[in-house]
């Protein structure tokens, strides 16, 4: 394809792009293919000879598009929303054409100070403490997924913890085989809620993993005090633990842990890295109403959030905030000859590979830069108020039929989790004590599945897609409606289809 063939095939790329999200609502969210659905419709390998742009073009509409989730159509309230937008797509055309795998600041000095400047941007938008700019100790880098962050943060938490540690000793063998030893005494730290992201990273970094208890009389948080004991019952056992993801926004309900009461633990924990995981919630921190948050972030030791869940960036991009960005390079920064070049020597520029895991790395700072600036801080801030209210919206709907509906969690950051009301329970009230305690476990059992056959019925249908989740053994449905193309009307749908599904086989 030369550039004449591109200009035209990208004209059509980008009109049937357009048309597919002018169009989207009409298309069902879910597919409907079955597994395996996509081997038969092409060919079992690679042709001879070259096709040209419009026969593979057709494909987009042939083989893929019934095989798509349609995350940007507004039935999709499953998950978090991964959002996109039109300058975002503009960005990742622009990355693409440059195609810079910029790893040193000499591979691309517009790819790495754009980025420095742009995380400075992100930061100062959702008020993070000042320790997190680059002008300090800090600084922001782009990483694909909030996962890769929470694994980065967690490997230099633990070289971090065995350098204080041997910082006595001398170099050598003995101080590797003391090392190795202290490594398998190490457990990393995360809310019973945490995403799973966290006990991931403990398993490929090789430490131990143990949950923090976040019941549902503290709203599924994790409190100062219930870190506290966590951490002396390890120590107690000889063991160390080094590391705690806190979660700003868990998967399940959108808790925040105590921020305010785990910042005052720090000073008596002070080897224990603290990583704030806000992959959803925190791009609502754009939002002065919610930047009451932000201040305890000072005390902690990194922070990220995903721009590609809710702040219309495309995926991938998960903002990683480190406030001593030595941590990670004093981790993760080797530099063989082939890497060395006098910009890196004189110590004036920023080479990325040296706060993170891979080398190579794309230049998304730009879609970054693009969404920053079309919509500006007031079209952003719009943007989350908007997906606010809508979860307030769908409260009020659920609320309204408390016959059928029991609320779990009130809307956090635009996510509403409940129950549906089993057709006939057994009324605790008024028993033998003996047989209270029972009756109550049957009816929370008749609640979990009641409320299971409601979920399944509802994303069996196809016409929307939820999520459920189990958070201390409660069964509960879970629905977010915060696409761009998000609209009241929809949620009125979805709760009629609920309501539906609820009542059919009731008496
Ligand atoms: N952390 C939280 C709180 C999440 O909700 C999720 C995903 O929804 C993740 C981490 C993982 O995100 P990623 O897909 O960017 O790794």
């Amino acid at each position: 394809m030369d550039s004449l063939q591109f200009r035209d095939a990208a004209d059509k790329a980008i009109d049937e792009i357009a048309t597919y999200y002018d169009t989207l609502a009409e298309r069902p969210v879910l597919p409907s293919v079955a597994p395996g659905y996509l081997r038969p419709l092409i060919p079992s390998s690679t042709p001879e000879n070259g096709e040209p742009w419009d026969q593979i073009q057709a494909d987009i509409e042939r083989v893929i598009m019934p095989g798509l989730t349609h995350w940007q159509h507004p039935k999709f309230m499953a998950f978090f929303p991964c959002n996109s937008s039109f300058p975002a797509m503009l960005g990742d055309m622009y990355s693409g054409a440059f195609n810079a795998a910029a790893f040193n600041w000499i591979c691309s000095p517009a790819i790495t100070e754009l980025e420095t400047v742009v995380m400075d941007w992100v930061a100062k938008l959702i008020a993070l403490p000042d320790v997190y700019l680059s002008e300090g100790e800090g600084g922001g880098i782009i990483q694909g997924t909030a996962s890769e962050v929470v694994l980065t943060a967690l490997v230099a938490a633990r070289e971090r913890f065995i350098r204080r540690r041997l910082a006595d000793m001398p170099e050598g063998e003995e101080k590797m085989d003391k090392a190795a030893d202290m490594r398998g005494k190490l457990v990393a730290l995360g809310s019973e809620h945490a995403h799973s992201s966290t006990q991931k990273a403990a398993m490929i970094a090789g430490t131990r993993f143990r949950t923090v208890p976040a019941p549902r009389e503290a709203g599924f948080s994790v409190t100062a005090a219930a870190l506290r004991k966590t951490i002396q019952d390890i120590r107690a056992k000889g063991l160390e633990p080094f590391y705690f993801t806190a979660t700003l926004g868990s998967t399940a309900t959108c808790a925040v842990d105590d921020l305010v009461g785990i910042a005052l633990l720090t000073k008596e924990y002070p080897d224990v890295w603290i990583h704030v995981d806000a992959a959803y919630a925190g791009s609502a921190l754009v939002c002065p109403e919610y930047q009451h948050l932000c201040p305890p972030l000072a005390a902690f030791d990194s922070f990220n959030f995903n721009l590609h869940k809710w702040l219309l960036v495309n995926f991938d991009c998960s903002a990683f905030f480190i406030k001593k960005r030595k941590d990670l390079i004093d981790t993760y920064s080797i530099t063989p000859s082939y890497l060395r070049n006098d910009y890196t020597e004189s110590g004036l520029v920023t080479d990325y590979r040296d706060w993170q895991i891979p080398l190579g790395r794309r230049f998304r700072s730009l879609k970054v830069w693009f969404v920053l600036r079309t919509y500006g801080v007031n079209g952003l801030r719009a943007f989350i108020r908007n997906h606010v209210h809508l979860g307030e919206y769908f409260h009020d709907l659920i609320k309204s039929r408390n016959d059928i509906f029991s609320v779990v969690t009130k809307p956090a950051f635009g996510l509403v989790t409940f129950q549906i009301h089993p057709t006939s329970s057994i009324a605790a009230a008024g028993m033998d004590p003996a047989f209270a305690s029972n009756a109550e476990a049957q009816h929370r059992e008749d609640l979990n599945l009641a409320t299971k056959q409601v979920y399944e019925k509802i994303n069996s249908k196809g016409e929307f897609f939820l999520t459920s989740s189990v958070v201390c053994g409660v069964y509960l449905i879970r629905v977010v409606s915060a696409s761009l193309s998000a609209e009241e009307k929809y949620l009125n749908m979805v709760f009629e289809a609920l309501v539906e599904a609820a009542e059919e086989g009731r008496v």
